[in-house]
């Protein structure tokens, strides 16, 4: 008997609710959001009568703990925004339910990435017997198991880290973001940071790229910036003497975001308008495309991976390991694009690992202090597989 209890009606939402129906582990599903309607449409989607529906704002922990205590969950997959980690993560110790999500808490007005709210509510969750299990998406989640298979199978020591993230899809539209726009530019508008022998350095907003070539694609402009999986991967893999984060961004992208910064449309403090507080980024969000809208169109893979440099029995020794996801394969299958299906087939994969047991311990847990083995055995057949290089150039 697994109960489990999606909270998030978005792109991610949608494929976790896809992969957890088609999972016989979870015995009663239940999908809830601020807006009920979005629920019942992709319950219906999915089919199978399988998928309970109801509303809920995750802001508030007494509506969470009112719907926790009648639905009565074993695990909740938090796919509902930033914001909302810490009073899920509250509900969850009231009502004695588990808790996994696939981005760290950041506060609304501040754009702000670490995990040290989340880490501090370790003692109440072991004190409790509960297990969270933070980032558990591809990056933050594949990207950290994947550095943990690396570890355990590949290398004595493991230095260099350059986690590499491609999106060489192509939707159609001028200015698009690929989740949440909101989540999306306050992330890659920030300054960007990488660690280097024991340090944090922090850059200038793109100031370091690369062209680096992507299997299957090819050669993408590739820009440094901060992700929040460093910050424990650095923690969890003392001998790192470096670790990166890489994305690729086009340059009608940049521009687009450039004009948006310009002309203040990235704020995110309330404005006054016609008498009505508004945030500008907020507001932006309204008239953005949806991301959900994007996959009827969308051609093109993703590809992300780690490319790790470090030794293995006295000898240096390099590897890639990498997926690739195709965005039209995405939509056949669940009516998202590659960016939501990445990120919600771990999250709907990590919740089973928890419930059959291959995943536990009582505490708050980043994903690569799990055994990464059972979840990449299954990580293919669940749509995302995976490849390896070794001894290859990384570019990096
Ligand atoms: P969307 O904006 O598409 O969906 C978010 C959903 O959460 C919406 O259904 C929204 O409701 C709901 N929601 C927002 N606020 C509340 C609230 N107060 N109470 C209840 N429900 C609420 O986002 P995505 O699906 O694109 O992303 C979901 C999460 O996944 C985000 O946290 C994002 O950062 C993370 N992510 C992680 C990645 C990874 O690899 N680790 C990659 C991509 C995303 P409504 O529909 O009413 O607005």
């Amino acid at each position: 008997m697994s109960k489990v209890l999606i909270i998030g009606a978005g792109g991610v939402g949608t494929v976790v609710a896809h992969k957890v129906a088609k999972n016989p582990v979870f015995t009663e599903i239940m999908l809830a959001s601020r807006t009920k309607a979005k629920c019942d449409q992709i319950a219906a989607a999915v089919g199978g009568g399988r998928i309970q529906t109801a509303q809920v704002d995750a802001d508030d922990v007494s509506q969470l703990v009112a719907l926790f205590r009648s639905f009565q969950p074993e695990i909740v997959i938090n796919v509902a925004l930033p914001y909302q980690d810490l009073t899920i993560m509250d509900a969850c110790l009231e009502c004695g339910v588990n808790y996994l999500d696939t981005a760290n808490y950041e506060p609304k007005d501040e754009a702000h990435f670490e995990y040290s709210w989340q880490w501090a509510y370790q003692d109440r969750f072991r004190e409790k017997g509960l297990t969270a299990i933070l980032g558990c998406g591809f990056d933050p989640g594949v990207s950290a198991i994947f550095t943990a298979y690396a570890a355990k199978h590949h290398f004595d020591d493991i230095q260099y880290l350059d986690i590499v993230d491609c999106n060489a899809g192509n939707h159609g539209m001028a200015f698009a973001t690929n989740f949440n726009p909101e989540i999306n530019i306050r992330e890659i508008t920030q300054n960007g940071r990488y660690y280097e022998n024991g340090e944090w350095h922090t850059i200038q907003p793109m100031s370091i790229h690369k062209q680096l070539t992507y299997p299957n694609i090819g050669q993408r402009d590739s820009y440094v910036l901060y992700h929040e999986e460093l910050e424990s991967l650095v923690k969890n893999f003392p001998t790192l003497k470096r670790a990166r984060f890489w994305m690729t961004f086009g340059q009608e992208y940049l521009t687009h975001l450039r004009v948006i910064q310009n002309i203040g449309m990235a704020r995110i403090d309330e404005v006054e308008y016609n008498g009505v507080k508004i945030v500008p980024l907020q507001f932006l969000k309204a008239v953005l495309p949806d991301p959900k809208s994007l996959g009827a169109n969308y051609h093109g893979e993703t590809s992300i991976g780690c490319r790790i440099r470090g030794i293995k029995d006295g000898k240096e020794r390099t590897y890639y390991i990498y997926n690739n996801c195709d965005h039209e394969q995405a939509f056949k299958e669940t009516g998202t694009q590659a960016v939501s299906y990445t990120t919600g087939v771990p999250a709907a994969l990590g919740a089973a690992m928890f419930v059959r047991g291959l995943w536990k311990g009582a505490g708050v847990y980043n994903v690569e202090e799990f055994d990464p083995d059972p979840f990449l055995a299954e990580l293919g057949e669940q749509g995302l597989p995976w490849v390896e290089k070794f001894d290859i150039d990384l570019e990096v």
